[in-house]
C-alpha cells in the first residue's frame, strides 16, 4: 500500500492564504487604487518613489513617453498595490482568519500603488520584524 502523504496544517494553511490572496486581485477597491494611480493606458505612478511604471511592451510607445516626460523618473515592469496596514501585522503575526480577510479586503484609502522596488523594500522592513 502507498504511504499517504503527510499534510500539515502549515500547509493548508499557506494554500488557503494562497487562495485568499487570490481572490484579493478581484476586489473593486484594489482597481480604485490601480486607477488613481494611473497616468496613461500602460503607465501607473508609484506612490513611494514617484516614478513613472511603464507596463507595455512597446519599445516605440515607451520611448516617445519618455520624451513627453524629460524630468520624470521611469521604469519599465508592472505596477504592484500594497497594504498600508499590513495584512499581517509584523510585531503581532497570524491571529486568526477573521482578522486575515478583513485586513486583506480593505477599502482604497488603505492601499497604495508602489513599483516592484518600493514594495519589495517595504516588505524586507516587515519580514524582518517577523
Ligand atoms: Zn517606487
Amino acid at each position: 500500500m502507498a504511504k499517504r502523504k503527510k499534510i500539515t496544517p502549515a500547509k493548508i494553511s499557506n494554500l488557503i492564504k494562497k487562495y485568499l490572496r487570490n481572490a484579493s486581485l478581484k476586489s473593486p477597491y484594489r482597481q480604485l487604487v490601480l486607477d488613481k494611480a494611473k497616468v496613461d493606458a500602460a503607465t501607473h505612478q508609484c506612490s513611494d518613489c514617484g516614478c513613472y511604471i511603464y507596463s507595455g511592451v512597446s519599445d516605440k510607445n515607451y520611448k516617445e513617453l519618455v520624451s513627453k516626460h524629460p524630468k520624470q523618473c521611469f521604469k519599465r515592469g508592472k505596477i504592484e498595490v500594497n497594504h498600508i496596514e499590513p495584512v499581517v501585522e509584523p510585531n503581532v503575526g497570524f491571529v486568526d482568519w477573521n482578522t486575515y480577510v478583513s485586513r486583506l479586503f480593505v477599502e482604497d484609502d488603505k492601499m497604495n500603488a508602489l513599483c516592484k522596488e518600493c514594495h519589495e523594500k517595504l516588505t524586507k522592513e516587515q519580514n524582518k520584524k517577523r
